[in-house]
């Protein structure tokens, strides 16, 4: 059997083949340590779930490294990206423009115009006021042979509870997609249009979801729409959710089984856009105990990792579960975790149950593969932690760690200040 993904292994805990401890010993601590082969693993069963005519268009937003990119497009996988700068990124990783979609309400002329000089697969559009805009500036890029192809992303008004509102995006006062009538309308009045092709339609109502009952909801919407209008491709969106804590695995047969029988049917091409589920599991934020803070509440876990290396507690109240990375024996206590960051929100945990660590010990945040190192910035003048693949017994720097000089690299003293 092989070692895949992050288990305990000799009282060790271990990246596929590889102890954590050697890892953070050559190149420090905060470390982002990815799994290759765990990745590959999620690829492979949303793939059997879904059939092989689904087109997986990997939301690069969740992780952007080119690494982890290159591994998406050595699998075949497309991209949903979400900037220009996202779009160059999936293009230098080698993944084919005609697999890559663009999502995003405010997508500015530069970034319409980067899109359509690569000739990605469809644009997703989310509002008349971008149509207009592309109407002005498509005659000028693509021709009646070669005509832009834009989905219209549907807002389903859709409730998802299992989501954190802020990761919530399929309701109707989210700033997200249109309600059906004006797709209905705005798609109408584009067919035959000299270098716009109305070519689909796409949702996405939010990530984390970890129950089907929204999905079947938006899934139905988006189907009786594309029911009124010629579909060629339609797009489901990613939002699948992983175990971060005590979450029930999202049914993926059950996924399946409702795009089969609501969306195929319809005869277009099927489009997804996973983000989290891909690579969520299967990364880790190594990080050290500076040492142990004593309160007259809990004693707190001071972490050398921050809100900046990982943002999604202090932004979503997400639950990164701390795990030590040698097991050790005796009675446990309960702990507060907190980051070095000069901000009350920099807490990863409360009331956390472990044995009690010393100065230096190795943890692991859990499951930050996806919206970890993505999302992460240099408050406080902390430098980016760097990323490792590992993938069996082979691992490789995927990104330096940032020094003090890049941080301040770009930032110039005018003359006249000092003068
Ligand atoms: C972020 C995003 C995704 C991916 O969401 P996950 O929850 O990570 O699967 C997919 N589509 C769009 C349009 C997005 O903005």
């Amino acid at each position: 059997m092989q070692n895949k993904g992050f288990q305990v292994r000799n009282g060790v805990l271990h990246a596929d083949d590889i102890p954590l401890p050697r890892l953070a010993a050559e190149y420090d601590t905060p470390l982002y340590v990815y799994s290759a082969r765990l990745i590959r693993d999620n690829i492979n069963r949303l793939k059997a779930a879904l059939g092989k005519d689904v087109l997986i268009a990997y939301a690069t937003k969740a992780n952007t490294n080119g690494a982890i990119l290159s591994l998406m497009a050595k699998n075949g996988l497309g991209a949903d990206v979400v900037s220009g700068g996202e779009l160059r990124r999936a293009l230098l990783a080698g993944i084919p423009a005609d697999k890559i979609v663009f999502s995003g309400v405010g997508k500015t002329d530069a970034e319409l115009v980067l899109a359509m000089q690569n000739g990605i697969a469809q644009i997703n559009i989310e509002s008349g006021a971008e149509l207009e805009r592309l109407v002005d500036l498509s005659p000028k890029f693509m021709t009646a042979r070669q005509t832009l192809r834009v989905a219209f992303r549907l807002n389903p008004d859709v409730e998802t509870d299992t989501t954190h509102a802020k990761i919530s995006t399929g309701h109707g006062r989210s700033k997200f997609g249109m309600p059906a009538d004006e797709i209905r309308r705005l798609y109408k009045g584009m067919i035959g249009h000299a270098t716009i092709k109305p070519a689909g339609l796409s949702l996405h109502i939010g990530s984390q979801l970890t129950t089907l009952d929204p999905l079947r909801d938006a899934f139905h919407r988006l189907a009786d729409l594309a029911r009124d209008l010629p579909v060629e491709t339609l797009d489901f969106g990613g939002g699948l959710g992983i175990v971060y804590t005590d979450e029930k695995p999202v049914d993926l047969d059950g996924y399946g089984a409702l795009v089969r029988e609501i969306l195929a049917p319809l005869g277009a091409k099927l489009i997804t856009e996973p983000g989290r589920f891909l690579v969520g599991n299967a990364g880790v934020l190594l990080t050290r105990v500076t040492h142990l803070k004593t309160t007259p509440n809990r004693p707190m876990l001071i972490l050398d990792a921050g809100m900046n290396d990982l943002m999604r507690p202090a932004l979503y109240d997400a639950i990164h579960t701390i795990q030590p990375v040698t097991v050790k024996k005796g009675k446990s206590q309960i702990f507060d975790v907190a980051g070095p960051v000069c901000e009350s929100s920099d807490i990863f945990l409360r009331d956390t149950e472990m044995v009690a660590p010393e100065r230096n010990d190795l943890m692991a945040l859990m499951n930050a593969g996806a919206y970890g190192l993505s999302m992460a910035g240099t408050y406080n003048s902390r430098p980016l932690p760097a990323e490792i693949l590992v993938d069996g017994e082979n691992h490789a720097v995927i990104r330096q760690r940032q020094t003090f000089d890049d941080i301040i690299k770009d930032e110039r003293t005018p003359d006249w200040l000092n003068a």
